[in-house]
């Protein structure tokens, strides 16, 4: 029988730490897609749709908000 213990492939010289695994997953987070500023009131939108804090399109105020609520 030949020697069994030579390491075929690439092997992780040691193990990672919790730290050093949490450090590397801390950008592994989903983020928020396709989110623009509104051009009048700075609040995060999506974009090509009328802002739903200010109701303003492409800088003009397109729906006016109704504040009887
Ligand atoms: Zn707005």
């Amino acid at each position: 029988m030949m020697k069994l213990d030579i390491q075929m492939f690439a092997v992780p010289f040691r193990k990672v730490s919790k730290t050093r695994k949490r450090m590397r997953r801390s950008h592994n987070a989903m983020e928020i897609p396709g989110m623009t500023k509104c051009s009048s009131c700075g609040e995060m939108i999506k974009p090509h749709r009328v802002c739903p804090k200010c109701g303003s399109y492409k800088g003009k105020v397109e729906v006016v908000k109704n504040e009887a609520a």
